[in-house]
């Protein structure tokens, strides 16, 4: 075992000379976005807390955004290190959005979620139980509750969002952007991908710092597109605008499932381990942050936390998001970008209902309908068909 990895674990001998770490309220596993909220938000209430992940300081490295009316209260200011108050899309025609986005500093987010009176310990879970997790190394975690916080692992029978970006000064990027400064979405087919071919958007979003994310997105996929794919995508798109990034550039390579693992399990998850990810999206981060403290509160009184997450109505948006997910995933790719002009045009009271109210299944069930109802027929064929086959 090694102790120098134990900040403040406890770790004592147990009698057959394994470590046992003994009686926490809580242990999560996993210390990515939703674990260090939860360990955060849990020993802020009063819980004693044991986290453990083999890289518990190591930075998060993923560029992670939201809809700034996403983030909870509780994180205040300063979690944030660039915002765009009307994002724009390209589908058919380019149009600003009404709702600002925002891009999280990592930095600022895992210092806001500080693990003080959290009892960290530097490992690898190789068994996690409803009330004890195994260490690789021997280590035995014993406690109240376990959560699994582990998020996602690649797995070829879940759709999947793939993307390949690369960081360029702003000055270089300006080609690419024109006047909209930010494109949430860029449809246009000037990436050298033929009509038939699987699409993927151009997310184009300033970092804050002088510096822009130019990101060639797959969307969803079953398989997602490769990166070698998305990389040549990016270069064409951006030789096409006029861009000329300069060498050495930072890049950043997208791959998760947008669905949680199929195989049941026991034990209390959080996270996108959990389900909290938005299958037509991919964002999982501002739905965890804003769920936290629904779970520490089941916590608290003793409740099963995957009750107080998955209500009836949450249950049913589950539902009706996956057919979302196969409508997208049966999209003809002449008409994606129809399909998402159509998305856009309504209402932003129901885009934001489609794509952030996880437990609003009247909200969701409108956004849907309005859609069905103003989407060209083919796309209705194609949005009927998915609700027929995952009722
Ligand atoms: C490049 C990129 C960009 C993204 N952009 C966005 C975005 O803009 N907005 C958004 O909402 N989502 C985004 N996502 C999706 C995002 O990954 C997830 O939504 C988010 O990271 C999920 O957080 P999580 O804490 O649930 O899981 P993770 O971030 O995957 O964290 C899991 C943690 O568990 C630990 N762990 C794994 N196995 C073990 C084990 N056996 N024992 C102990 N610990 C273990 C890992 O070390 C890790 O720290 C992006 C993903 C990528 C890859």
């Amino acid at each position: 075992m090694d102790h120098r990895r134990d900040r403040a674990g406890g770790r004592r001998p147990a009698r057959d000379g394994r470590a046992l770490i003994s009686q926490p309220d809580l242990a999560v596993v996993g210390l990515g976005p939703a674990g260090r909220a939860l360990a955060h938000r849990a020993a802020r209430a009063g819980l004693d807390v044991v986290a453990v992940d083999p890289h518990p300081d190591r930075p998060w490295t993923p560029t992670y955004a939201a809809w700034v009316d996403e983030l909870p209260h509780w994180l205040g200011p300063g979690v944030l290190r660039a915002t765009v108050a009307r994002p724009h899309v390209w589908t058919t025609r380019p149009r600003a959005l009404d709702r600002a986005y925002g891009v999280l500093d990592n930095r600022a987010l895992h210092r806001r979620l500080d693990l003080a009176g959290v009892r960290v310990v530097g490992g690898f879970a190789a068994a996690v139980g409803t009330r004890v997790v195994l260490l690789r190394d021997g280590t035995e975690i014993r406690a109240g509750r376990v959560i699994d916080a582990r998020g996602l692992s690649p797995d070829p029978a879940l759709a999947e969002q793939t993307a390949f970006g690369i960081v360029v000064p702003a000055s270089a990027a300006a080609p690419a952007m024109g006047e909209a400064g930010c494109w949430f979405m860029d449809w246009r087919r000037d990436n050298a991908a033929a009509p038939d071919d699987p699409p993927s958007f151009l997310y184009a979003m300033p970092l804050g710092d002088d510096t822009v994310l130019l990101e060639e997105t797959c969307l969803v996929g079953r398989p997602g597109l490769p990166l070698d794919e998305l990389r040549c995508r990016l270069d064409a798109r951006l030789r096409t605008r006029g861009v000329e990034p300069p060498a050495n550039l930072e890049v950043e390579r997208v791959r998760f499932p947008v669905e949680p693992h199929r195989a049941r399990s026991d034990v209390a998850a959080f996270g996108a381990r959990a389900g909290l990810i938005h299958p037509g999206t991919g964002y999982s981060v501002a739905a965890t942050l804003s769920a936290v403290d629904d779970v520490v509160g089941a916590l608290i009184s003793g409740s099963d936390p995957a009750k107080v997450l998955w209500p009836w109505p949450a249950r049913i948006v589950r539902s009706l998001r996956n057919v979302g997910l196969s409508a997208l995933l049966d999209l003809d790719p002449a008409r994606t970008p129809e399909f998402f002009d159509a998305f856009f045009s309504l209402p932003v009271e129901r885009q934001r209902a489609y794509l952030s109210r996880r437990a609003d299944a009247p909200g969701t069930i409108g956004a849907m309908w309005h859609l069905f109802r103003t989407v060209p027929p083919p796309i209705r064929r194609t949005l009927a068909m998915a609700g027929v086959r995952r009722p």
